[in-house]
């Protein structure tokens, strides 16, 4: 009412002002800039993305990545901020509450340039395709991209099988994982993956992956394990 600036109020009740160090620097973009990329990071990063984010389009041409990270798996939270940390250093890693997950998010005029993905809609109503640079660095961090993919999409469970046998039928348990995605090229990106580490895996239905036999189960344990 008075005309007077935030600015001022706060120099008056602690006697600073923001300075110019203090203001965020501008991200320096990978793509735009020289700047290298923590490219592991990315890989694990565009598999969170690919499965679970989402980037929207905000005022002033910034946009907005964000991760839903189910609250059951507080590892999950931690993992999707450090990969970001990781691949965007001088941008805030922020947390938005929702109703049983956390959505992990940072804000960026050069979103696009890292996930070249972004379009309208939903992920399965348009193509998806990796451009040559994400697919060098997918080929080459092929277990950190598979591992986000089944952080956000996947999980890692236990199937329990009925073997009918004379005088009683028998039941046996074994872990199994499986991979869900409403986008057949995600899906696919997914199983290309999956062939170059020479994993097993076989379409359970429409829109299921699943990795059951002993060997992959265990191949896909060193990396992934549970939700943690
Ligand atoms: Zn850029």
């Amino acid at each position: 009412m008075c005309g007077v600036s935030i600015g001022a109020v706060r120099h008056w009740k602690y006697g600073t002002r923001r300075s110019k160090q203090a203001a965020p620097r501008k991200f320096d973009c990978p793509r735009c800039h020289e700047r290298s990329l923590d490219e592991q990071s990315y890989a694990y990063l565009l598999g969170l993305y690919l499965g679970d984010g989402h980037i929207v389009h905000c005022p002033k041409d910034v946009f907005r990545l964000e991760i839903a990270c189910c609250d059951a798996w507080p590892g999950l939270i931690h993992a999707a901020a450090e990969a970001i940390k990781a691949v965007m250093p001088s941008n805030a890693v922020g947390y938005r509450q929702r109703q049983g997950c956390t959505m992990v998010g940072v804000l960026s005029k050069h979103l696009p340039c890292l996930f070249p993905q972004h379009g309208p809609g939903m992920k399965h109503t348009r193509k998806i395709a990796l451009a040559v640079w994400q697919e060098d660095i997918v080929t080459k961090f092929a277990e950190e991209f598979v591992r986000g993919l089944i952080h956000s999409d996947g999980c890692r469970s236990m199937n329990r099988v009925r073997r009918p046998l004379k005088g009683g039928d028998r039941w046996y348990e074994y872990p199994r994982y499986t991979f869900v995605n409403e986008s057949a090229d995600i899906r696919r990106l997914f199983t290309d993956a999956l062939d170059r580490l020479g994993i097993a895996w076989k379409q359970m239905n429409r829109k299921t992956i699943s990795i059951a036999r002993r060997e992959a189960v265990a191949r896909l344990d060193e990396f992934v394990g549970p939700k943690y």
